[in-house]
């Protein structure tokens, strides 16, 4: 029954193609000619082929990485301008029938303490994060049928949304739980999620069996097929990613635009964003036993050429990556970050940080509003937008609104008036001037005119009291 689509995943990640892509990369990984033609046509920002996008990423020479890092910079400034996305993970239960060896949630570590929040709990912890000042969350679950049954998911998802706040209700919520049944899709839509998320940890066949030895996960097409089965069960906006770490950089990273190829040729729409963790030391998991873990310049290559081989999509970064780290990828594409997270069941309700729960040590534990303080001082807008899938533009309509550059008379004054709704209600003095000063000059970039004086009357507003304006 897993098994259904199988032989759709072995011709859309083809293992034999990335061999061959790799081998070809080595052999063109000198051609300075051709490297630097692909770095200057990518400039017309329609994107890069695996092959190509492989080719980039195999340059080790300085120089032309540093050109690729120049047109990822353009590029994100294009379609993303100076705003940076912010959200929150919130664990739901960490009890998992899985025998992933990477991940410390697998059934048989002994060690880790499970829990499972209620409902009540649920609350308790969303209006944590609400007082934070986060609206977007992203649900994270391990997979166990009868203590996170779907049911479980949908009712928590419901509780969140019901959640009434002084400040407003959380606005989006992206669910980040494992592959599962078409009608279980529909119903996660049905129930208003955002993005769908799921990564692919390793595209290498062989080696994904060996990583997830047991439990549902362990079957590669029903995991790699996922995606499929959400887009039929109408979740339009997909997040794929793998854990960098598991396997050969060069071979997931392949897949990983190869599945990105086949959404977009089959569905019309590629992926509506790309998560790139890296793997991190956890309970009872050490990365000294893992191979294949890479450093933060070969970490910032890969941010820049998926920027220049997808420059429509969204691009993630969490909280495993340190302060420095997060700084230097969010100039070369990553367009959103969390803040203030915890990756315990339960971590935003405990005054200590109750780690024994935890998914992987987190290594940037700053505040909220300190990650906001932070993100204005180096010039970007945190913006706590979620107008476009609640207007309804999701998958390809979202897709259009990129591709045609509208995203400047909507994204820009969206992420404005949200982020006034945080100065006005979560800001010290202090930060909230430096908001005030940040709106002053941002508002004047909205291209159209007859949206740009809306803003301004909305931005009036929202001083006033008002709140959930959006284009
Ligand atoms: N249970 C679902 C699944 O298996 O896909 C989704 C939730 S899981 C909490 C989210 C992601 O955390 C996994 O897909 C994996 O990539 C990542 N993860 C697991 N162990 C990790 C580790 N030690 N370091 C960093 N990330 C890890």
């Amino acid at each position: 029954m897993y098994n259904k689509l199988s032989d759709k995943a072995v011709e859309f990640i083809d293992h034999q193609e990335i061999l061959d892509t790799i081998k070809w990369a080595d052999e063109n990984k000198d051609n300075y000619e051709l490297i630097n033609s692909l770095i200057e046509r990518s400039e017309d920002c329609k994107g890069l082929s695996h092959r190509e996008a492989l080719l980039l990423l195999t340059c080790d020479n300085k120089e032309l990485i540093e050109k690729m890092f120049a047109v990822a910079k353009r590029i994100k400034q294009r379609f993303y301008g100076n705003r940076i996305v912010m959200f929150a993970p919130l664990y739901l239960s960490n009890y998992c029938i899985n025998g992933c060896v990477y991940c410390p949630y697998h059934g048989k570590n002994k060690t880790i303490a499970r829990k499972k929040l209620t409902q009540e709990e649920i609350v308790a912890e969303v209006t944590a994060l609400q007082d934070m000042g986060h609206k977007r969350l992203a649900l994270e679950a391990g997979e166990h049928p009868t203590l996170n049954p779907i049911e479980y998911i949908l009712e928590s998802i419901k509780t969140i949304y019901s959640i009434k706040h002084k400040n407003g209700a959380i606005r989006r919520v992206n669910v980040n739980i494992a592959a599962t049944t078409v009608e279980n899709y529909r119903k996660l839509k049905e129930a208003g999620i955002g993005t769908y998320i799921l990564f692919q940890e390793t595209y290498h066949k062989e080696d994904y069996e060996k990583l997830h030895p047991t439990g549902p996960k362990s079957d590669y097409a029903y995991h790699t097929e996922a995606m499929d089965r959400a887009m039929q069960g109408g979740i339009d906006d997909v997040g794929i990613g793998v854990l960098f770490g598991l396997e050969r950089y060069r071979y997931d990273f392949t897949g990983l635009l190869m599945h990105a190829e086949h959404l977009e040729a089959k569905y019309g729409c590629g992926p509506h964003t790309i998560s790139v963790p890296r793997l991190c030391p956890a309970d009872d998991i050490d990365t000294a036993d893992f191979d294949n873990t890479i450093s933060d310049e070969i970490f910032q290559h890969i941010v820049a050429v998926l920027r220049i081989a997808v420059p429509y999509t969204g691009m993630i970064i969490s909280t495993r990556e340190s302060k420095a780290c997060r700084e230097k990828v969010l100039d070369l594409g990553v367009s959103q970050i969390s803040g203030g997270s915890r990756t315990s069941v339960g971590g935003y309700t405990t005054e200590e940080r109750h780690d024994e729960t935890s998914q992987f040590d987190v290594s940037d534990r700053r505040s909220l509003g300190e990650v906001i303080d932070w993100l204005l001082d180096l010039g970007y807008i945190p913006s706590f937008c979620t107008a476009c899938y609640r207007a309804g533009r999701t998958g390809d309509r979202f897709m259009s609104l990129v591709k045609t550059g509208q995203i400047a008379n909507c994204c820009h004054p969206n992420a404005l008036m949200t982020l006034k709704e945080y100065a006005e209600d979560y800001a010290t003095p202090e930060v909230r001037q430096k908001i005030y000063k940040l709106i002053d000059a941002e508002i004047e970039k909205v291209p159209n005119p007859a949206i740009r004086k809306r803003a301004i009357e909305n931005l009036k507003q929202i001083e006033a009291g008002e709140r959930d304006f959006r284009f």
